[in-house]
Order: C-alpha cells, then structure tokens, then sequence
C-alpha cells in the first residue's frame, strides 16, 4: 500500500504519536501527489488527543512574531501569563527557515486549512531575508551559510510539496547560489573544509532533485565522495561529530547507490556508534541529524532503540498542563533556545512520516 503523506499523518495522528508508529510505512519527499489540492478535512472527523507534534506546532504558533519570523532571542515577547523561558541568541532566519521544515515536514503548507497563514507568513518572512542572487540570510561567515542551508531547505520542500510557481525560482536560486559556493575540494566551508556544512549542503542537493528543480549531477558526485572519504576507517565517523557523522551516512544512502552503502561496513559501524549515543547527551539539532541517520541506515533493532530513546526523551521534556504559556514547547539543555529544542525535537519526532526507511526489512 503507498501511502501520502497525509495519510500518514492521519494515521500517525490515529496512533496517538507513540511507538505503533514503528509500523508505519515511511513515504518518500515529493511522493505526495495529492499535496497539490488541499483536500477538505471531513466534517464529522472524530475529535482526537493531540500527539506531542500537534502541541509542539501549537506553542510555535502562540511564538510566532506578527512578521512571520520564529526568534529564540525574542519569542517570549508573545508570551502571555507567565512568560516561558530559554532565550538565546540564533539566527532568526535559520530558526524561521526550521520551523517552517517542521510544518512541511506534517504536511502543513501555505495553502492548509489549519496552519496555512502561519506558514504563509513564515514564507514572507524568509523571503524577506533573501536577496536577489538567491541567497537566503545576512549573517557573514558560518552562521551565514547555514542561515542560507536551512533557508534553501524551507523554500524547496515548500515548491516539491505544493509544485506552486511562487516557490520554484526561489528555490532553483537557493540551490544554485549553494552550489557556487561549493569549494575546490567538494566541500563547503568558510576558512576550510567544514564536514557539518558539507553534509547539510548534501539535503539541500537532494531535496532539490526530488522536488524536481535542477542540480548538477557533478556537484553531487563532488560531494558525495567528499564526504565518503571523510570516514574514519576504523569506526566510520565523521570528523569526530556526531551531526556530521549522521549526514554523511544520510549522503551515502541519498547521494548514491542504496545497495552498495548497505553491504558498506563502515556505514554499519557508524550507524552503531549513533545508536549508542545516549540522546539527553545530544543537542537537539544533532538529535534530529542522528534520528534521520538511523531511520534511513540503522539496523532494525537500531533504529527501534532509538525510537523509544527519543520518545522516551520527548516525554520528559515536553511542558505539560492545559494552561501554562509553555505547554507543548520542549524545554532546552543549557546553551539551547525554546524555540530551537521544540522545532527540532518535534522533526525529529515526524521523521517517521516524511521519509521512506531505505535499509531494513521494509
Ligand atoms: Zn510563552
């Protein structure tokens, strides 16, 4: 059975978030061809209990800035009763760019019923943010290029869902202004080669190929090997990072040939060594990085442990009650922003149902 991605949503939905969602087929990005025309929801839909996904998405919405932007350091001036705490400083357009990756990756898109004018503003808000030449972000440096990553990232999945004509310049500029900043040696970086950029450079090579938009085949060939060469030889990981070590394994199963990255030893090893990781250790970024890696590679038994780790992580972290200004949000580690944790924790959390598990026994 092939299901959409809305399907699974409402299956997901029906399951109450937890672990039956072990049994749900993943559907691949682009698959949903149905995206295209919202369908009406049915009027006599039973009333459900919100999954931690749905309370997640209901506090981003009460943090929203009225221009659309999702700040760290500035979200508490929505806040109403008590304000919720753990500001911190971070890109406001790559927080904004994630957020809007956690609303597409449910399904959500500008034109939905429910949370269409949050991601419309969303939108408007990044494409503030964006210049001419297709560069999303105005951080100098580092910082600038993974305001750019995520910004690129929010615009593609935004046209490869809905297939709308205001998204599709957009994004073939986003990925062709990334690509013109891919170094001699494959990688991407800001003073040298820089394994975390490299491989989230690697989702946007990928999302613009499933979402149809042109990329150059020897751009991905350049990176793909980049980063295969980058495997430490004795346990597979990736510049000694974990993030990094998880997107190199999702570029190895991506960027190239399924079969051969299965039979890959060192592909095994690192998928091992993320599935020991003990997740409250982890920055939720990374949590979300490793939870893509072991759905996509992780042995069956992996990638399961993880689930329940995960799961487990979300439930202690997620504010409850039906009346504090922070229900639903994902309280940070130290060092780590509200609005940073809950988006991340939360795509973590729908992994499950925005892409197809490629190893295993499915
Ligand atoms: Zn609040």
């Amino acid at each position: 059975m092939r299901l959409t991605r809305r399907d699974a949503v409402r299956l997901l939905a029906a399951a109450g978030g937890s672990l039956p969602l072990l049994a749900l087929p993943g559907v691949a990005f682009g698959d949903d061809e149905t995206a295209e025309k919202p369908q009406p929801e049915p009027k006599t839909e039973p009333k459900r209990e919100p999954t931690r996904v749905d309370r997640a998405l209901d506090w981003l919405v009460r943090h929203q800035d009225p221009s659309g932007t999702w700040s760290d350091a500035e979200f508490t001036t929505r806040c109403e009763g008590q304000a919720c705490t753990a500001t911190h400083e971070r890109s406001p357009v790559e927080t904004t760019a994630s957020t809007l990756l956690l609303f597409l990756a449910c399904g959500e898109t500008h034109q939905s019923k429910t949370y269409g004018d949050t991601v419309k503003n969303g939108l408007r808000s990044l494409f503030n943010h964006g210049s001419k030449d297709g560069r999303f972000g105005d951080l100098a440096g580092r910082a600038g290029l993974r305001e750019h990553i995520e910004g690129a990232l929010a615009v593609i999945e935004a046209y490869g869902l809905t297939g709308s004509r205001l998204f599709k310049a957009r994004g073939q500029n986003a990925a062709r202004w990334l690509v013109s900043r891919q170094r001699d040696s494959g990688a991407w970086g800001v003073d040298g080669d820089d394994a975390r950029l490299t491989g989230q450079a690697a989702l946007v090579l990928r999302v613009t190929g499933q979402a149809d938009l042109e990329v150059s085949a020897e751009a991905v060939e350049r990176t793909y090997t980049w980063l295969a060469g980058q495997a430490d030889a004795k346990t597979g990981r990736v510049a000694d990072d974990d993030s990094a070590t998880a997107l190199a394994l999702l570029a190895r199963v991506w960027l190239s040939d399924v079969a051969t990255a299965r039979k890959d030893p060192l592909v095994a090893k690192a998928a091992a060594h993320l599935a020991e990781r003990d997740i409250k250790k982890l920055g939720s970024g990374t949590i979300t990085h490793a939870t893509w890696a072991l759905h996509q590679a992780g042995s069956d038994d992996a990638w399961g442990a993880w689930l329940k780790q995960l799961v487990a992580l979300a439930g202690k972290r997620q504010v409850a009650g039906e009346t504090a200004c922070a229900r639903g949000s994902i309280s940070p580690r130290p060092g780590e922003g509200r609005v940073t944790a809950t988006v991340h924790t939360a795509r973590a959390l729908a992994t499950v149902w925005t892409y197809r598990r490629v190893f295993g026994d499915r």
